[in-house]
């Protein structure tokens, strides 16, 4: 890191985790007491705080809420049996938010004032950690556009900011998907590969529409032909094929996920054969009629390994194994794991230490 960010701090005089119940932490629904604010104008990011978590004044004509200049990153931060707080690979998202910000023609933050401001809220807030198996603080950081002008035109300021809110397991179950064949989540030459908020508002109403089917997540296929799988609801999407393990190449259609990564580092490394490439619906649907559809699940940092118990294509629906019975997302899910919560070596520097 460069230099120490100069961050003013303001602790809340009344903190809200005596009366927190952590026995019942649904996703994204409890926050810590503190937040990161940035702001962005006259070409530079200043006025780094930390203060309580609350609600914020913004005009309401602020560009982010009729144009969408706006994106986000998800992390989490764990807490192992020793005290230590280990924050997982967030170098990998500090540089996925900027490509997110050029392809919102926003402005990039520093990768150290990323890393610092998460390294700095998380230290004031590491008591809303949650300790429980499979639970972690999630991390939001995010930057939206605020200048109060309704011209269709780049802001020239910004906001960025960082929310925190201890979490448990986002699925507790295996998953019924649905191969969407009609709607698409993002198009070649759109902003499928950032995180961009308009992404996720475009897909809503198909989820809506799966889940009144009694799916619980979509598979997203191209554009063009809804030939090739591409995600899974906000997941990539990765299967057992025949003892391999194959995945939608990164595209301008596709988010780079940092669980996807780290996946096929740790399947690299146990000599699985990997293959990133293109994945047509017809492969995986032939494959789960033969049986050799070993292995299908979601990736990705909310879900972790979110497996899939049944694909379903124009109203055909397809079974796979019992989750349980699964040898690598099994393994896979075991070993991340030992690495987030620091069970075992970190030998890849994933980990990174508050
Ligand atoms: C966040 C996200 C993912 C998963 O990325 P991670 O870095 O593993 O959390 C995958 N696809 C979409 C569309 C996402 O928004």
């Amino acid at each position: 890191m460069t230099e120490t960010l100069d961050i003013k701090i303001t602790k809340t005089p009344h903190s809200r985790l005596a009366e927190t119940d952590f026995s019942n932490l649904p996703f994204g629904k409890t926050f810590s007491d503190h937040m990161f604010v940035a702001d962005y104008a006259d070409g530079e990011w200043k006025n780094f705080q930390i203060v309580p978590y609350g609600d914020v004044s913004l005009s309401p004509a602020i560009s982010s809420l009729h144009y969408g200049q706006s994106f986000f990153e998800g992390i989490k931060a764990y807490k192992h049996a020793d005290g230590t707080v280990s924050i997982f690979r967030p170098d990998k998202n500090a540089q996925r938010f900027n490509k997110s910000a050029e392809r919102l023609c926003m402005p990039t933050l520093p990768e150290d004032i990323f890393l610092q401001s998460l390294a700095a809220v998380v230290d004031i807030d590491r008591d809303w950690i949650p300790t429980q198996p499979d639970h972690a603080l999630y991390i939001r950081p995010f930057m939206f556009a605020t200048d109060p002008f309704l011209g269709v035109a780049p802001s020239t300021t910004y906001k960025y900011m960082v929310l925190l809110c201890p979490v448990g397991p986002y699925f507790s179950k295996t998953l019924r998907v649905k191969i969407e064949n009609h709607y698409t989540r993002s198009a070649e030459g759109g902003m499928g590969y950032a995180k961009s908020s308009g992404n996720y508002g475009g897909s809503m109403l198909p989820a809506k529409k799966a889940t009144e089917e009694g799916f619980d997540q979509l598979i997203w296929t191209d554009a063009k032909n809804h030939e090739f799988v591409e995600e899974m609801g906000a997941a990539n999407v990765v299967f057992v094929l025949d003892g391999k393990v194959v995945t939608p190449s990164t595209r301008d259609t596709i988010l780079d996920g940092v669980t996807r990564d780290t996946v096929l580092t740790l399947a690299r490394e146990w000599g699985y054969p990997v293959e990133e490439r293109r994945v047509s619906v017809t492969e995986i649907i032939e494959a789960a009629k033969n049986g050799k559809l070993d292995d299908a699940f979601g990736a990705g940092t909310a879900a972790t390994i979110a497996p899939v118990g049944s694909i379903s294509l124009n109203g055909e629906e397809y079974f796979l194994s019992d989750p349980k019975t699964r040898e690598f997302s099994q393994r896979v899910l075991k070993e991340m794991n030992a690495i987030k919560y620091g069970t075992t070596a970190d030998s890849h520097g994933w980990n990174f230490i508050v």
